[in-house]
């Protein structure tokens, strides 16, 4: 067996894969599988690092890292976000296809995890850069991805118009239309209703549960978001259309905050105006740092990962937090947030909720039939709800904590099917 000191060296071994990798091991005496199975799984099967050259709107030729990592092909093809970022690595992109494995696993899709990556500053890019940098990753990828292969989607800074701009280069290289190799895209080109909200909505269906088993009504309950992008602003809404009060929002520039609740509509059209949220005149600002230690019941983590840490943890002033993002809480400060009793709704489980549409969108591009928005919701709710409730019987039982219940229960589904399966050859 490998002992972790070679896992570590290996070139993915970043503090961010060392997580994904803690939590693994911390997970794996409950699952109770091999330790053929465990060793396999603690390696990603294939990881791809690329030289993206582009030539810039000046006519200067840059060169940008990009990376693809799949984790995992034991289920079906593998799935997952592509980011443009300053701290995208192929560590990075590891740990999160790792959790993808898991997410897929314990939603029941037939997906292994993928992730993968830019490292750009998106800010300073103009669209047509944006584009070139989106079409040439594609193409240096297209032998690696592939509907049956492994299906990309939007994570941070790439939204419906990198998915369409990544299905369009494939597309050519093919010579017909294959909506189904990315998720995430506009409607016109085969994308789903309900893709965009999914993950926010998702993230407030978790919630919505976790209270009822905690005997806290939603509706009555304090919010703090942070990250008011595509997860954080659409928690953000659907916490106020379910009748809880949401305080404060932040983003890369800071946070606003009102302790009486938010004007929303207001913030909203503030941010869509200047880009961010600062200067926003309708409520005190507050640093990303001080918004976590709001008095709140409910934080919503939906900004990136490592935001709660051993340094802050003990000064959290909430409930619950729920963590849209990928691993925003540290494993040291997982353990604080459980001695100080405040309940962590586990990333696999909270933000699942878009890839799990991307399911959906996946499976009707497909059949090239497609379904409406209330079957979506309706459908996604009943997943996400079967989900928890297997996590937090896990956590009644057997006296585990959601993540590591989260986490067991993915593990033994990937696990059992590759017993069945087998090492090849
Ligand atoms: P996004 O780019 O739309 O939004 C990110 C938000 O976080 C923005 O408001 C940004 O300003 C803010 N932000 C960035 N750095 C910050 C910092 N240091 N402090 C505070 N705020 C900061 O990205 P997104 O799609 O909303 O993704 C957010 C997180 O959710 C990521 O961890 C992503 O992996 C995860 N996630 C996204 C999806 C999805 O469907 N988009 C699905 C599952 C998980």
């Amino acid at each position: 067996m490998t002992d972790l000191d070679t896992v570590e060296r290996l070139e993915w071994d970043t503090p961010l894969f060392r997580t994904a990798l803690a939590q693994f091991e911390e997970a794996l005496p409950h699952a109770g599988i091999t330790d053929a199975t465990a060793e396999r799984l603690r390696f990603p099967e294939r990881a791809v690092m690329l030289s993206v050259p582009v030539l810039m709107d000046g006519g200067v030729l840059r060169i940008f890292p990009g990376y693809r990592v799949q984790h995992s092909t034991v289920l079906g093809p593998t799935k997952g976000g592509i980011r443009y970022d300053q701290e995208v690595t192929l560590g990075e992109c590891a740990a999160l296809a790792v959790w993808m494995t898991w997410k897929c696993a314990l939603l029941r899709l037939p997906y292994g995890g993928a992730k993968g990556g830019v490292r750009c500053n998106p800010r300073e890019l103009s669209a047509s850069e944006l584009q070139r940098i989106t079409r040439r990753y594609t193409a240096e990828l297209a032998p690696f991805i592939g509907p049956r292969e492994d299906i990309p989607a939007p994570d941070m800074a790439t939204n419906e118009q990198t998915m369409a701009w990544l299905m369009d280069t494939y597309s050519m290289q093919k010579g017909y239309a294959v909506p189904e190799v990315t998720t995430g895209k506009p409607i016109s080109i085969g994308g789903s209703v309900f893709r965009p909200e999914a993950t926010g909505a998702g993230v407030v269906m978790v919630t919505d549960r976790a209270c009822r088993k905690l005997g806290l009504p939603l509706g009555e309950q304090r919010c703090v978001v942070q990250g008011f992008g595509n997860v954080g602003g659409v928690a953000a809404r659907e916490l106020e259309e379910r009748g809880a009060t949401v305080l404060a929002v932040s983003d890369v520039s800071g946070g606003v905050y009102a302790s009486g609740g938010l004007d929303l509509a207001a913030v909203r059209a503030w941010a869509a105006e200047h880009g961010v949220l600062e200067g926003y005149p309708g409520a005190d600002f507050v640093t990303n740092a001080e918004l976590l230690e709001l008095p709140c019941d409910v934080l919503v983590l939906a900004a990136r990962e490592d935001q709660v840490t051993a340094e802050n943890a003990g000064r959290l002033d909430c409930r619950i937090v729920a963590e849209g993002a990928n691993g925003p809480t540290t494993i040291e400060a997982d353990r604080i947030l459980a001695d100080r009793g405040i309940v962590v709704l586990p990333d696999v489980l909270t933000n699942a909720g878009g890839v799990t549409v991307s399911y959906f969108e996946w499976v009707q591009d497909l059949g090239r039939l497609f379904w409406g928005r209330d079957e979506i919701r309706f459908k996604l709710e009943e997943m996400l709800g079967d989900a928890f409730d297997r996590v937090w019987e896990l956590h009644r039982e057997e006296g585990m904590s959601l993540r590591g219940g989260a986490l067991v229960a993915a593990i033994r589904e990937v696990a059992g099917a590759l017993e069945m399966r087998g090492i090849y050859p």
